[in-house]
Parts: structure tokens; C-alpha cells; sequence
């Protein structure tokens, strides 16, 4: 009820698609009785969590955030909801994000923007801008959003909270609507990293429905507050980039000296594809989506064409031009022409080699580093009505969080800073490929 009436009172923030609230209350009653008549309850008893409108709910509307699937009905549990049911979670509403994933402000949704409850004025960042903002004003307790390229981290870092991306393959993607398979992750937002932790916990580990994940045993992720040092290196092209915020930067490396001085040992390594990283997410990504979101023919799923189609091509072709937003238009134009023939070597394949080179390098580093620290973001959260402007500029704001999921590393966002703007922003850490417990044991101590 608490919650419930928190969401009723701050529903101009436009964080929810759909809330859940009688069959919450129900399931609140039936947890208590659990609990009363003194039967086992699970790890996430009671606990209240929303979920972006990408992860699938049995007999739940799930949208994308996309008119292309207005009211469509998902015909099963993503592993994920699957997951945390078993263990007694409330899962309280569907939260708005940018359409099918793609964006940095949650501008590019059917149901209109998230506003930032820090400044109303201000993004929340994207695309799980209504996840983040459903943690960041208190309307549940944790959320699931999915971070193709940031969408986590960087609404996390916007909004002033914690959101975590582990490394690719910890979590099941069964069940959660493709953007960019081979990039795609779910990630959690919450308020500290111990409640990361345990959410985390419940939802890893294998999949029979997903090949790509980690075949290995469901992990669990005990926080050690053991005292221990690391080591712990800064890319010196990421830091010294132009387009990185003086303010931050400063923040980054006055935190780096007090890790030194307690104790820890703090390298400026080089890295010199920083500006590669960019280009070749983009490339890979819309090569991907143009690909997964062929599905939406007005056929399968949600919205089909009314009217006047002559033919079965013409039915295609108006479904997807009244379906689909003019981001995700402009993302499968864009993948179309990435992959096709004449193109298709000196785009996909180079941004394939530089993917190649990225990871070998991070392997690199982690052979000798713990950890990795960097901005989540080269500013603090951007103007409303920048995505319309300037989606270029929006693109290369993605410069290093994207780094994690061409990497396939884990990576978190910590909500350390305040700028002298008044707006909060981000320490990002990374480690090495299913390192998730040095992530979360680093990333506790640093809080
Ligand atoms: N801003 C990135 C993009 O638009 C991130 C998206 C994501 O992680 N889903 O592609």
C-alpha cells in the first residue's frame, strides 16, 4: 500500500507503464500468510520490484515502450520474473524506457518522457529512464532494467543510485526483448550495492532457454568486508578525452589519489581505441536490431496495419512506418545498410576486428588489474529535448559505458558525486569477465 500510493502521488514523473495494484496487494497477503503460518520463505520475501516494459510477464502487457506492440499480452515468464517469484518478489508495475531500448533519455517512448525527480527539467538518462527513476523516488525498492550499451549504468549515474550490467551470459536474456543479442544484459538498479548483490543472486546462473549463458552453477555473491587492497588502473585516452566534464574528471582522479594514498595501487594505463568504441557499437548494434526487430511484421505481434493494403509488402510496410518511432527507424535503416552487400566488409566486419581488439586488450589489462575506474558519463544528465536536437551528439555520450558490453565485462555505476551544478553523477568500475563478486566487493567499499 506504502508503495502503491507513493507511485499514485508521483505519477507525473511517467516512471510506469502499467502498475499492478490489486494483484500486488493479493500477493502481499498471500507472502504474509507464508510467513505467518510459519512455512520457508524465499530470499526477496516481500520485497517490492519493477521491471522495464522489455522483460516478459505471463499474461502482462509488454511493449517495448513501442506502438508497433500496443497491447500485446506476453505468453510466459521471462527466466528472470521466473526467478524472482520463486523467491517471493512483488513485482508491483512495468516501467516506461526508452522504444525497444534504444536511447540515452527515455525521450524516444510511446507513452512520452520519464521526468528526472532531482529536476524535472533534466532526462533521466536511457533507455530504462522509468527503472531508474522508480528506484531514485522511492517506488519500489529495486528494479530490473536491460543495458545494451549503458542503459543501466547511465540512468543509474543520472538519477543518483546504483545500477549494476554483469558480465554477458550471468543472466538469462529468455524472455527479454531483443535490441542487440549479442550485447544485451538485464541489470538491476538499487540503492546499495548489498541490495544489487542479492537480486543479483537470485537471477543468474543457467538457462536451458538461453545458449548463451554461463553453463556454470547459479553463483552467489556473499559480500566480504574483509580489509584488501587492489590494484586498479585508469585509461589515460578515456580520462583525458575532450569530451569528459573538467568537473568530473577532477572528482575521478582526486578519488584515485585517495585510494593510493589508502593503499591501493592506482596505474594510468594507455588506450588508445577510445574513439573506435563508439562507431563500433553502433554499427554492431543496429546490424543486430535491424535483424531482430524483422519479427515485427503486423503478423505475429501487438499492432498490424488496418486499412488499405493491397498486398502482403505493402501490409509490411505500412504496419512498421506506423508502428515503429523515428529512432528505431533510423537504427534499422541504419543496420540494413551496415550489413548489405558492398558495405558489409567495411563496416560490420571492421566494427567485428575492433570488437576483436577491444576484448583482447581487456584481457589484457585484467592479467595485471583488479579493476577498472572511469566516468559512467561525460556529464551529468542532459537538458529535456536533447535527443531531438542532437542524437549524434547523444551517441558519442555513450563513449564509456559502451566499452563493458563490446567487452562483455561487468560493470556498475556508484552514485559517489555531486556536481557544482547540483546534479549527481557516477563512478564507473569494471572488472574482469565473471568477476561479479570482486565488482560488488570493490564497489561496497568504495560506497
Ligand atoms: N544509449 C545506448 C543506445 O541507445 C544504450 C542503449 C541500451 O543500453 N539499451 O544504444
Amino acid at each position: 500500500n506504502y508503495y502503491l500510493e507513493k507511485i499514485n502521488i508521483t505519477g507525473k514523473l511517467n516512471a510506469f507503464v502499467e502498475v499492478y495494484a490489486s494483484e500486488s496487494i493479493e500477493r502481499a497477503k498471500h507472502l504474509d500468510e507464508k510467513r505467518i503460518s510459519g512455512k520457508p520463505c524465499g530470499k526477496l520475501h516481500g520485497v517490492i520490484i519493477a521491471i522495464k516494459d522489455v522483460i516478459c510477464y505471463k499474461d502482462h502487457t509488454v511493449t517495448a515502450s513501442s506502438g508497433i506492440l500496443k497491447n500485446f499480452v506476453s505468453v510466459y515468464n521471462s527466466t528472470v520474473v521466473e526467478n524472482l517469484l520463486k523467491e517471493d518478489a512483488i513485482i508491483i508495475g512495468s516501467c516506461n524506457c526508452d522504444e525497444f531500448a534504444m536511447g540515452s533519455t527515455n525521450e524516444n517512448s510511446v507513452y512520452g518522457r520519464v521526468l528526472n525527480a532531482l529536476d524535472k527539467s533534466k532526462v533521466p538518462g536511457g533507455s530504462s529512464g522509468g527503472s531508474a527513476v522508480a528506484v531514485q523516488a522511492g517506488l519500489c525498492m529495486v528494479s530490473l532494467g536491460s543495458d545494451t550499451g549503458g542503459s543501466v549504468r547511465q540512468p543509474a549515474d543520472f538519477c543518483g543510485i546504483t545500477g549494476i550490467k554483469p558480465s554477458y551470459g550471468c543472466i538469462s536474456r529468455n524472455g527479454l526483448i531483443a535490441y542487440a543479442s549479442s550485447f544485451d544484459q538485464v541489470g538491476i538498479f538499487s540503492n546499495n550495492v548489498e541490495d544489487a548483490a542479492i537480486v543479483l543472486e537470485v537471477i543468474n546462473g543457467p538457462d536451458e532457454y538461453d545458449s548463451t549463458v554461463n553453463q556454470q552453477k547459479q553463483k552467489e555473491f556473499q559480500i566480504s568486508h574483509q580489509p584488501k587492497k587492489y590494484k586498479i588502473a585508469l585509461l589515460k585516452n578515456a580520462l583525458g578525452h575532450r569530451s569528459l566534464d573538467q568537473e568530473i574528471k577532477k572528482n575521478i582522479y582526486d578519488l584515485a589519489e585517495q585510494l593510493r594514498e589508502d593503499g591501493n595501487e592506482i596505474e594510468e594505463i594507455d588506450f588508445d581505441l577510445i574513439d573506435f568504441i563508439v562507431p563500433a557499437y553502433y554499427v554492431l548494434t543496429t546490424a543486430e536490431a535491424s535483424s531482430n526487430l524483422s519479427r515485427y511484421d503486423g503478423v505475429r505481434y501487438g499492432f498490424r496495419h488496418q486499412n488499405d493494403a493491397e498486398d502482403l509488402a505493402q501490409f509490411y510496410k505500412k504496419t512498421r512506418s506506423e508502428g515503429f518511432g523515428k529512432e528505431v527507424k533510423r537504427r534499422i535503416m541504419l543496420g540494413t545498410f551496415v550489413l548489405s552487400e558492398g558495405y558489409y566488409d567495411a563496416y560490420f566486419t571492421k566494427a567485428q576486428q575492433i570488437r576483436r581488439l577491444l576484448v583482447n586488450q581487456t584481457e589484457e589489462i585484467f592479467k595485471s588489474f583488479d579493476a577498472l575506474i572511469m566516468p559512467t558519463v561525460p556529464s551529468t544528465a542532459f537538458e529535456a529535448g536533447s535527443m531531438q536536437k542532437d542524437p549524434i551528439a547523444i551517441y558519442l555520450a555513450d563513449i564509456y559505458t559502451v566499452y563493458a558490453n563490446l567487452t562483455g565485462t561487468p560493470a556498475i555505476s556508484l552514485p559517489l558525486f555531486k556536481h557544482s551544478n547540483g546534479m549527481p553523477f557516477g563512478l564507473q568500475v569494471i572488472t574482469n569477465k565473471h568477476n561479479e563478486l570482486t565488482l560488488l566487493e570493490l564497489s561496497d567499499k568504495l560506497m
